[in-house]
């Protein structure tokens, strides 16, 4: 297979319809396993299992099991298929051979990979002889099965959100909670931004309902690679954390191919055309191939689009094509599996929004279309293929938008150490409120002991929650006193009391928070839900509900909004040479005006909206422009506003990369003159009540993000600015006025004040 994936490639870099869009290869070499000792023999029961599955320790691993036999809380941080999971399931079977009471909480984003590892503990189990009943319980347990799980299971698998309902009836969970020696977190990661803030929460909860039963567990952390596994750790938690991060499993050589459409700053054919093409001269080259698409409908398109062609000349490769998607019955997919697995299908194609929930197995190759929004999803659609150790193929396919343009000029980033923060903030008002809410309906709040778990604000929001009659401050401590259960007004995905419910068909599809809701669902919006596209056929302010029906459409729509921004109160400021940036409390006041309909990011509508403004208090970062940097812009003949303006776009376009969120959670407000600073200034907010902690973490990493910014404008290739660079697809004001070489300039000169030049 090496040598056949070699000679594909030099076939694509010789191509003259492929080899100006190759950008960059990367060569990530093969790696031999490292293979560890314990201190401590295992036991025999353990050594058992491990010999009938030909097991041998990584060096990793055995660090991990060391670790947790020393009693610490550890974050493991090796890639997928580097045997993490045996990691930690090794020393909590041994402590749990040993100590008959004790119990482990395994907690997993998605019900595929609950089942997926009650099926490893089974076999575990049972090839060990240590019998631990394990079992899932989650929102699908039925009600008569669920009192004996609690009895007898001494590992139970379940999800955030069934944890959230059940810790209100802890006292049924005594025996569990009080034995409990050890919390799986698996996919860590995913708990970031508004949903890991309150999972951070949650966690808080369930380890003062730990502490009151008498049990203080261990923590175990599984992620994908971050650039702030231990502070992560710490935030989710509340945890100090050992830090298992050197692999010692074997790797495949890979290539990974950067393919860029727009590599003369133009873009001739649709990426989706790119798309197509590239996937077809994998499968015809025999590389088993699986494409990621944005969408379902671009998976379909594809796919079909593909067999048209084949059509016409290779009638053979017709059936070897397919769509993958959601809902297929499971003799349908354990059908694309045996025929991925015995090499009848040739070539899958897929949303990469989508969790396959299939066992595709390792392919040849993976085409990867469009940038997936994190360095960390793109590795791991890019993880799907590679066979053991033999060669294989990985390409990314960009889109005209900031990251994926910055990748191909700068891949060396890209393969770098990881620049990606995953944010979780403590202190949004909000989220915080309402977890003392749950916790006050759980055990009576003590501020003394109980100010470790919910921070330095949990009395003043005490006091707030009682004016409305939530609380009460009793001689046990504070208690919950209002209507209804608590955990059914907080909901971990969300921030505010007040929840948008988006209803389809009168089925709940999702909830939103009022700011999600005005920019993701107003009437007439595609809403991308799972790779599935949804209409909004009403957004109704009043009554907090959004009307949605499923069509099947391959446009999508971009909500624009004008924007007004007052400070609050700056929290800190800091001098980086000559030039200052500042962080504090802001509100903002968003005008969504209308929206553009968008096909293959082409503008092929306008619609108005009438909404009233949407005001909220969030945070944000700012600076000004100083007077002689504004002169010599005029002085050159340049747009100053339209240097600002493409400042702020840019910027938000690039720091996804820094801090883990989509774009559109971010907002920014640029002017040449701002009545608070009395000066050309440009904000940059989190698009959130209260603040997520994105701009908070920014402000810490904002020179890395300016000159990040500069990088990306200088090097794109277009003329006069393009969706790569400084246009917003969601800017009020039409992308008026935008100058590049005024941005350039402007960015050129502050990075100088700041003491950077040659970047
Ligand atoms: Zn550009
Ligand atoms: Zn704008």
């Amino acid at each position: 297979m090496g040598i056949m994936v070699e000679r594909i490639i030099s076939a694509l870099k010789k191509n003259s319809r492929y080899k100006d869009r190759v950008e960059h290869i990367e060569i990530l070499l093969p790696k031999e396993p490292i293979y560890g000792e314990l201190k401590k023999d295992l036991s025999r029961n353990i050594k058992n299992y491990l010999l009938k599955k030909s097991i041998k320790l990584y060096k990793h691993q055995c660090d991990a099991i060391e670790s947790l036999r020393a009693g610490k809380s550890v974050i493991i941080t090796t890639p997928t298929a580097s045997g993490k999971t045996l990691a930690f399931n090794i020393p909590i079977f041994e402590r749990l051979a040993r100590d008959k009471s004790a119990t482990a909480l395994y907690l997993y984003p998605t019900k595929a990979l609950s089942n997926d590892q009650l099926k490893v503990i089974k076999e575990f189990e049972s090839l060990s002889g240590i019998g631990v009943n394990p079992n899932v319980y989650d929102g699908d347990t039925p009600p008569n099965k669920r009192p004996k799980i609690r009895e007898i299971s001494r590992i139970i698998i379940s999800n955030p959100y069934e944890l959230h309902q059940v810790l209100p009836w802890h006292y049924k969970w005594q025996k569990f909670f009080g034995n409990l020696k050890f919390v799986v977190i698996d996919e860590a990661h995913q708990y970031r931004g508004v949903f890991g803030s309150n999972v951070a929460f949650l966690i808080r909860r369930l380890r003062r309902i730990c502490s009151f039963y008498g049990s203080e567990p261990q923590f175990i952390l599984s992620t994908a690679t971050l650039a702030n596994p231990i502070e992560f750790g710490e935030n989710l938690i509340g945890h100090q954390f050992n830090l298992i991060s050197n692999d010692g499993s074997p790797k495949g050589k890979k290539y990974f191919i950067f393919y860029n459409p727009y590599f003369d700053g133009v873009g001739t054919l649709s990426i989706h055309q790119e798309t197509k093409d590239l996937f077809l001269f994998f499968v015809r080259n025999n590389l088993q191939t699986l494409c990621f698409t944005v969408s379902r409908k671009m998976a379909e398109l594809i796919a079909l689009w593909s067999k048209k062609e084949l059509k016409e000349s290779e009638s053979y490769l017709v059936d070897k094509i397919t769509a993958y998607r959601a809902g297929y019955l499971p003799v349908e997919r354990r059908g694309i599996e045996n025929n991925l697995k015995n090499g009848i299908l040739k070539g899958i194609t897929s949303t990469n929004a989508l969790e396959l929930g299939i066992d595709v197995g390792s392919l040849d190759s993976v085409v990867i279309s469009g940038y997936p929004g994190t360095i960390i999803s793109t590795w791991q659609q890019a993880g799907r293929s590679g066979r053991g150790v033999s060669g294989s193929l990985a390409t990314l396919v960009a889109f005209q938008n900031p990251l994926d343009q910055y990748f191909m000029r700068h891949p060396k980033i890209f393969f770098d150490k990881s620049h990606e923060h995953a944010i979780i903030d403590l202190s949004n008002p909000y989220i915080v409120s309402g977890h003392l809410m749950c916790a006050a309906s759980e055990l009576p709040i003590q501020l003394g002991e109980d100010g470790i778990y919910f921070g330095d604000d949990a009395e003043d929001i005490l006091k707030a929650l009682e004016k409305q009659g939530l609380v009460q401050d009793t001689p046990n401590g504070w208690v919950y006193s209002g209507k209804g259960r608590t955990t059914e007004a907080v909901s971990l995905a969300n921030i505010s009391s007040e929840i948008f419910k988006v209803i389809c068909d009168g089925e709940l599809l999702e909830t939103m928070d009022r700011t999600q809701a005005y920019r993701e669902a107003h009437k007439g919006a595609v809403l991308l839900h799972q790779g599935e596209t949804y209409m909004v056929e009403d957004l109704d302010l009043k009554n907090s509900l959004v009307q949605v029906k499923k069509r099947d459409v391959d446009y999508y729509t971009e909500a624009m909004k004008v924007v007004d921004i007052t400070i609050i109160e700056e929290i800190e400021k800091k001098e980086i040479g000559n030039f200052a940036f500042s962080f504090g409390d802001v509100e903002v006041n968003e005008q969504y005006v209308g929206y553009k309909i968008m096909k293959y990011d082409k503008v092929i509508g306008m619609e108005g909206l009438d909404l009233p403004p949407l005001n909220y208090k969030t945070m944000g970062l700012w600076f000004t422009i100083p007077e002689d940097i504004r002169k010599k812009i005029k002085d050159e003949n340049l747009d100053f506003a339209g240097g600002l303006h493409g400042i702020e776009h840019a910027m938000i376009g690039i720091m996804p990369f820094h801090v883990m969120c989509d774009r559109w959670d971010l907002g920014g407000v640029s002017t040449s003159n701002h009545p608070d600073t009395m000066e050309p200034t440009i904000f940059i907010y989190d698009g959130f009540e209260g603040g997520i902690g994105l701009t908070e973490k920014s402000f810490e990493l904002i020179v890395e993000i300016v000159k990040m910014t500069y990088e990306l404008v200088r090097d794109c290739k277009c003329e006069n600015g393009c969706p790569a660079c400084i246009y917003s697809p969601k800017c009020g004001n039409g992308n008026k006025p935008l100058d590049k070489k005024g941005t350039i300039l402007v960015l050129k000169k502050s990075l100088s004040k700041m003491g950077i030049e040659d970047v």
